[in-house]
């Protein structure tokens, strides 16, 4: 299919949004790091993936110069702060590590149909040269909710331990 003026308009609104979604993916992950003390794993997989997060934002800037377009920065900003809102309205209760769990992956499905979309877009206005970046991002996405899923399990448990041993505030 052509190149149509259409199907590039798609295409850029949404690298422009899954570039405000990434930036909202940090603005989620960062603070859950800083406050975990009693689940070290997820910190760990939680600080790998922010800097995997940084890598997916630069390939979606560099798509976006590449179609000579620049990124969205009031549309990032307003969703960076609903996301710091998202994480904050868990620290307060005792199940955050569980809730934060469950939202993680919510959000990583969230992605993956993001750049499911994207490459649908990429193929239909034929644009060859986004395929790859667009991949890698799907690809570490998958790969983010995968060890959610997997993990849920230990996490549960570790949180049903720690609070038969009266630590139940603690993430
Ligand atoms: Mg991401
Ligand atoms: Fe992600």
């Amino acid at each position: 299919m052509a190149d149509t003026s259409a199907t590039r308009e798609i295409f850029v609104t949404g690298l422009k949004n899954a570039h405000a979604m990434e930036n909202q993916a940090l603005s989620i992950m960062k603070p859950q790091v800083s406050r975990i003390e009693n689940y070290p794993e997820v910190a760990r997989r939680l600080e790998e993936h922010i800097r995997e997060t940084e890598g997916q934002i630069a390939r979606l800037e560099e798509l976006l110069q590449q179609l000579d377009e620049s990124h969205s920065s009031m549309k990032d900003m307003a969703l960076s702060f609903t996301g710091a809102m998202a994480a904050m309205g868990h620290t307060m209760a005792g199940d955050e590590i569980l809730k934060n769990s469950f939202a993680n992956f919510a959000f990583e499905n969230f992605e993956i149909a993001a750049y499911k979309s994207l490459l649908t877009v990429a193929e239909l206005g034929g644009f060859p040269f986004a395929t790859s970046a667009l991949q890698t991002n799907l690809q570490e996405e998958q790969n983010m909710a995968r060890w959610l899923d997997d993990n849920l399990r230990t996490v549960t448990m570790r949180f049903a331990n720690l609070r038969e041993a009266g630590e139940s505030a603690k993430v």
